[in-house]
């Protein structure tokens, strides 16, 4: 069954948008340009997921994301303006389980959708939010030529060799292989590794990459990780 997916957010051309790319990844959409209707909405409907603007006629997003909260669960991504810090943090301690700023490239936004419904199925939550793409994932197992990543056994072989990871390496190396063939830029792995409120220098990701290949790349001879010059980090599928 398809994601059901509701997109609040009042730029129309934005919206619509949004819209067509999640509809042509076969998610169930609904979409709303006023925060009242919106909170209306979410709280008669089960949505797998919401992606709500703060910006918004009626009430603005973070008072439906905390009126929300009280009620339900449902994970939400915000919409942000590009450097709104204040939003970014408020949004998180009312809730919001991830965010992403405007302008943002589409691909990363399906991305964070991909595995904000994929931590939520993780999370024990039996409606079946499964991305119809996201065909490389069997029950938490990742595979990438020899590799595998167990995420519930939280470990990782390379042709039965066990291979150690520190926590930061393992969510690092779990969140490429979640998005295969996505290049992931810099920030986002940031924020998965070492969480939104952590400051300092976006190089601290190439020097995880550079743990993993000391552990991977280099004794099993292969290129797992691939650095896409000014944008970040792919692991692409095996067949390339
Ligand atoms: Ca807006």
């Amino acid at each position: 069954m398809a994601a059901y997916i509701l997109i609040v957010e009042d730029e129309e051309k934005l919206a619509r948008f949004i819209e067509l790319e999640l509809l042509h990844e076969g998610y169930k959409v609904d979409k709303i340009g006023n925060g009242r209707d919106a909170l209306d909405m979410a709280l008669e409907k089960d949505y797998d997921l919401i992606l709500l603007d703060i910006m918004l006629p009626g009430l603005n997003g973070l008072e439906v994301l905390r009126r929300l909260s009280k009620e339900k669960s449902t994970p939400v991504i915000l919409l942000t303006a590009r450097d709104a810090v204040m939003d970014k943090v408020s949004g998180l301690d009312a809730g919001a389980v991830d965010y992403i700023t405007k302008p943002f490239a589409i691909e990363e936004l399906l991305a964070r959708i991909r595995v904000t419904l994929k931590l939520r199925k993780s999370m024990g939550d039996n409606s079946e939010t499964t991305s119809p793409e996201n065909k490389n994932s069997e029950e938490g197992i990742y595979h990438w030529k020899g590799l595998t990543l167990d995420e519930k056994k939280r470990l990782v072989t390379y042709d039965s060799h066990e291979i150690s990871l520190t926590n930061r390496e393992f969510i690092m190396l779990e969140t490429l292989l979640i998005n295969k063939d996505i290049v992931l830029s810099r920030d986002t792995l940031l924020e998965r590794v070492c969480g939104y409120d952590y400051i300092g220098e976006t190089n601290v990701v190439d020097v995880y990459v550079r743990y993993l290949r000391s552990k991977i790349d280099d004794p099993f001879d292969v290129k797992m990780i691939q650095t896409v010059r000014g944008v970040g980090y792919v692991i692409r599928s095996e067949e390339e």
